[in-house]
């Protein structure tokens, strides 16, 4: 099995869209990433998976808590920017949350304590324990699915 084959079969599961932040010495970083999962109810634990070239890896090692920003759809340019997808630097405001940076107007921010790490082939587990959430009501999620973005609207477009 080539890698191809294996991107487009694992593209196939839908998924939202976040922007991972955290902050380390006064310095905020983010990225872009749908690899997160809900772990546990009792306690409250969520997992992401960075790839071992991200510069976001050292950054959580060091700082040892992460936030997890759920983006609407209308935040597709967040996405793209924390994703290097839009090359010039852009100016992002954040809001606070346990000591978090967060990104404002994200349908959801989450933010978490590490609690444990698993490298996993190129990729580490982050294990966080959920220290504080906000919901906000807004617009529908902005989705990724077969390697580009999508929406609720587009997809039910294509139910016959
Ligand atoms: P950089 O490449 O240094 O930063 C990423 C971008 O964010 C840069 O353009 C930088 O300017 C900008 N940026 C960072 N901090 C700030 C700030 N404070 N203010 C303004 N701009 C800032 N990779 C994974 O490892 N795991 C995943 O689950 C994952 N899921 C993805 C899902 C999608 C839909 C997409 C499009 C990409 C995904 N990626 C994932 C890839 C990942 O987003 C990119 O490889 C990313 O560029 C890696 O970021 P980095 O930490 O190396 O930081």
């Amino acid at each position: 099995m080539d890698d191809r084959q294996f991107r487009n079969a694992m593209g196939k599961f839908a998924t939202g869209v976040n922007v991972i932040t955290t902050e380390f010495n006064g310095d905020v970083h983010g990225m872009t990433a749908n690899a997160f999962m809900s772990v546990s109810l009792d306690p409250k634990l969520v997992v992401i998976s960075i790839g071992e070239n991200a510069s976001m890896l050292e950054k959580i090692r060091k700082s040892k808590k992460y936030a997890v920003n759920i983006l609407s759809n209308n935040q597709k340019d967040l996405s793209m920017i924390f994703a290097g997808q839009i090359k010039e630097e852009r100016h992002v405001d954040f809001e606070w949350l346990a000591d978090l940076p967060v990104i404002k107007g994200a349908s959801t921010q989450i933010s978490c304590e590490v609690v444990n790490e698993h490298v996993e082939g190129d990729h580490t587990l982050f294990i966080g324990k959920v220290v504080d959430l906000k919901l906000q009501e807004c617009s529908d999620p902005l989705l990724f699915y077969k390697g580009q973005y999508s929406s609720l609207e587009k997809t039910s477009n294509l139910v016959m």
